[in-house]
């Protein structure tokens, strides 16, 4: 029988576990709130405990390797923690190797948004798929390229940076400092601020409605629901919001002429109307011999980058590689 494999999420809210065996079927999980506050050395105790609560009873000699996504941006190569905004503390933190160093195991570590990529083209909604891009659309834009199977990660493991290709010139300041970045356009955030915009402009009862007449409690969660019934300005944003995002998506059909792109995060559940919009728009702007790409839905839900993780571990052993992965 093969051995089982541990993947690990480093998130800003959750450290979460699951042991898979290498089909991705979950035999454990475990979970535990990060606490970043508290600070990189106490984090860095929960993530160990994290790991030992998953494997709970299994015998260790059954674990062929631990696969650790964290926040960007980090160095796959080195498996070095370069900067994260979420986790104060953590610069250049070689986690790879201290958590290879702790359990003796294989260790191989990602950027979260990269690993998702490789979740959904391992076991969900890009299966079978040779050339893909998988983009993440909620507080943030992020995303990866699967090219001819493999994760593509550039010189120093940086690329898949879907949500910083500037979409609009002198547009509204982005997180990274430059302006008019799809992320800044299109993700949650600017959904939101857009819909408070219309609100402030007298349009959109409903939004306004929604939020119970506070216009600062307008979020892209109000937008969604507003569209659910049927509210025009909500609609209209979303149609904006999802031209910048066909944009994006055509740049990156006529640069990698992908098969698919596979979107997820909390903005796509808005539903077909987003969609429809980022299809017509990647119909218009992508050059023909490019538009028979296919936009999907991801289909792993929150367990995406933990998946991933387990695939990255999964290919690094059976490759014998760790850290050029
Ligand atoms: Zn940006």
């Amino acid at each position: 029988m093969d051995k089982s494999l541990v993947g690990v999420d480093l998130g800003g809210t959750q450290v979460r576990a699951l042991v898979c065996n290498s089909e991705g079927e979950v035999l454990r999980r475990a979970a535990t709130l990060t606490l970043a506050h508290e600070g990189y050395e106490a984090v860095l105790r929960r993530i160990h405990e994290t790991i030992v609560e998953a494997v709970g009873p299994l015998p260790w000699t059954e674990i062929a390797g631990i696969g650790v996504g964290a926040p960007g941006p980090l160095d796959p190569y080195a498996g070095v923690v370069v900067h994260a905004p979420n986790l104060p503390g953590w610069d250049r933190v070689p986690l790879r190797q201290i958590i290879a160093d702790r359990f003796c195991l294989p260790v191989a570590l990602g950027n979260d948004a990269n690993l998702a990529a490789l979740g959904e083209h391992r076991f969900g909604a890009g299966r079978g798929v040779a050339d893909m891009v998988y983009m993440t659309i909620s507080t943030g834009i992020g995303g990866g390229i699967i090219s001819g199977g493999e994760l593509f990660l550039g010189r120093g493991g940086y690329a898949g940076e879907i949500g910083h290709q500037t979409i609009l010139v002198g547009g509204p300041l982005c997180g990274c400092g430059n302006h008019g970045c799809l992320e800044a356009l299109a993700a949650g955030p600017a959904i939101g601020r857009m819909a408070r915009e219309a609100a402030e402009e007298g349009r959109g009862q409903a939004l306004l409605d929604l939020a119970e007449g506070d216009v600062s409690r307008i979020t892209a969660r109000v937008v969604s629901q507003a569209v659910a019934l049927g509210d025009p300005t909500a609609e209209e944003i979303i149609r904006r919001a999802g031209t910048y995002i066909g944009i994006g998506l055509a740049n990156l059909a006529n640069i990698l002429n992908p098969e698919l792109f596979v979107l997820g995060g909390g903005v796509t559940h808005v539903g077909p109307l987003l969609f429809d919009t980022i299809r017509e728009t990647i119909q218009k702007a992508a050059m023909v011999a490019s538009r028979d790409v296919r936009v999907e839905r991801a289909a792993l839900g929150d367990d995406v980058v933990l998946l991933g993780a387990v695939a990255l571990i999964g290919r690094a052993t059976d490759r014998n590689v760790y850290g050029n992965v």
